[in-house]
């Protein structure tokens, strides 16, 4: 159980300063020995998951419920959920991860695709609640840091994740820090324009990589070969017998070797790792860590997509080239990164 009198030793002290004195390597406020512990709660569209998270990164106790629909509920959830894991662990600082747009602060949630928050002071309402520091990021950046503390980018000082989802999410990692930008909704990565005038996207542009590179843009291009016949054959019969395409259904026939899901990956990856030149001019990172269900493919995803970035690097073959790795820790990346950036107190 958090104590206010522990996280808020000196009653002058407010939560900002909390946060720096977290980050001193003994604060003084804990036993000898005790492990420090952090929960981190990740805000999916479908499923909220909680996770008790210890120093290195390990996940001591977990709660998984559905994602409410009503904002109400929604912030119901995720309070009940904070509370149950604590009363189980000592724990320091609570961490909030959602999809969507944090102002510089890390106290608002400017804008969100899935969820009816606009300029939502979550921080402040959950901190009210909860009588206890909460940090919020944004859910790709989240994951992106679970990953470089203690996944595929351990060890590592310049990292770019990307997550090839429902969308494709973007988190920067720059000499060791979580890059946010200067308004806090910088690594968008996602929502780079690949194409002029191309598909719609959700953020309400055109063209964005999302709409190329994602794990629904794998599903569109595996109904767009299917309906064409040839190679195919056997995508259009999982589509007669279904009704769709899932990505299930791909996954399993690129592991059989299938001709046409092998190239409907060709086409999401080769997206991908074009755009990842780009990335590398811009922002030169030592890896490139791939997230994301389609990520677990492994190999049949990782080729292609360097390929294409080797084909589309700025002054390719005289330059320093970046690794690609797939992400390690799958869906609890989000969870362990936000809870170790709440016990940062960033
Ligand atoms: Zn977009």
């Amino acid at each position: 159980m958090l104590r206010m009198d522990r996280v808020y030793p000196d009653a002058a002290v407010g939560p900002e300063q909390a946060r720096l004195d977290s980050q001193a390597p003994s604060s003084g406020r804990r036993p000898e020995g005790s492990a420090v512990l952090n929960v981190g709660i990740d805000i999916g569209g479908t499923k909220i998951a909680g996770g008790v998270v210890d120093a290195a990164g390990g996940i001591l106790d977990k709660r998984r419920v559905d994602t409410p629909v009503e904002v109400p509920a929604l912030v119901d959830a995720v309070v009940a959920m904070a509370e149950e894991l604590r009363s189980r662990h000592d724990v320091t600082a609570i961490g909030v991860a959602a999809a969507g747009f944090i102002d510089r602060d890390r106290s608002t949630v400017i804008h969100a695709p899935n969820i009816a928050w606009r300029n939502e002071p979550l921080r402040a309402v959950l901190e009210s609640r909860l009588h206890a520091p909460v940090s919020i990021e944004n859910d790709a950046n989240a994951a992106g840091w679970g990953e470089f503390r203690f996944g595929a980018g351990r060890g590592r000082s310049h990292m770019v994740m990307l997550t090839m989802g429902t969308g494709v999410g973007g988190a920067v990692v720059s000499d060791g820090a979580l890059y946010r930008g200067g308004f806090g909704s910088g690594g968008e990565l996602g929502h780079v324009r690949f194409l002029r005038d191309g598909l719609l996207c959700g953020c309400g542009q055109k063209g964005c990589l999302e709409q190329y590179a994602s794990g629904r843009a794998l599903q569109r291009e595996a109904a767009e070969i299917a309906a064409r016949g040839g190679i195919g054959q056997a995508l259009a019969d999982v589509r007669d017998a279904d009704g769709t395409i899932h990505g299930t259904d791909i996954s399993r026939l690129v592991q059989a070797g299938d001709p046409g899901a092998l190239e409907a990956l060709r086409r999401v990856a080769s997206a991908l790792g074009e755009a990842c030149g780009g990335f590398q001019a811009v922002l030169d990172p030592e890896v490139f860590v791939i997230g994301g269900g389609v990520a677990q493919l492994g190999d049949a995803v990782l080729e292609p997509v360097r390929a294409a970035y080797a084909a589309a690097l700025p002054g390719g073959g005289d330059r320093p080239t970046a690794e690609f790795a797939v992400a390690q820790l799958g869906n609890d990346a989000g969870l362990i990164g936000v809870a170790d950036l709440a016990g940062r107190g960033r």
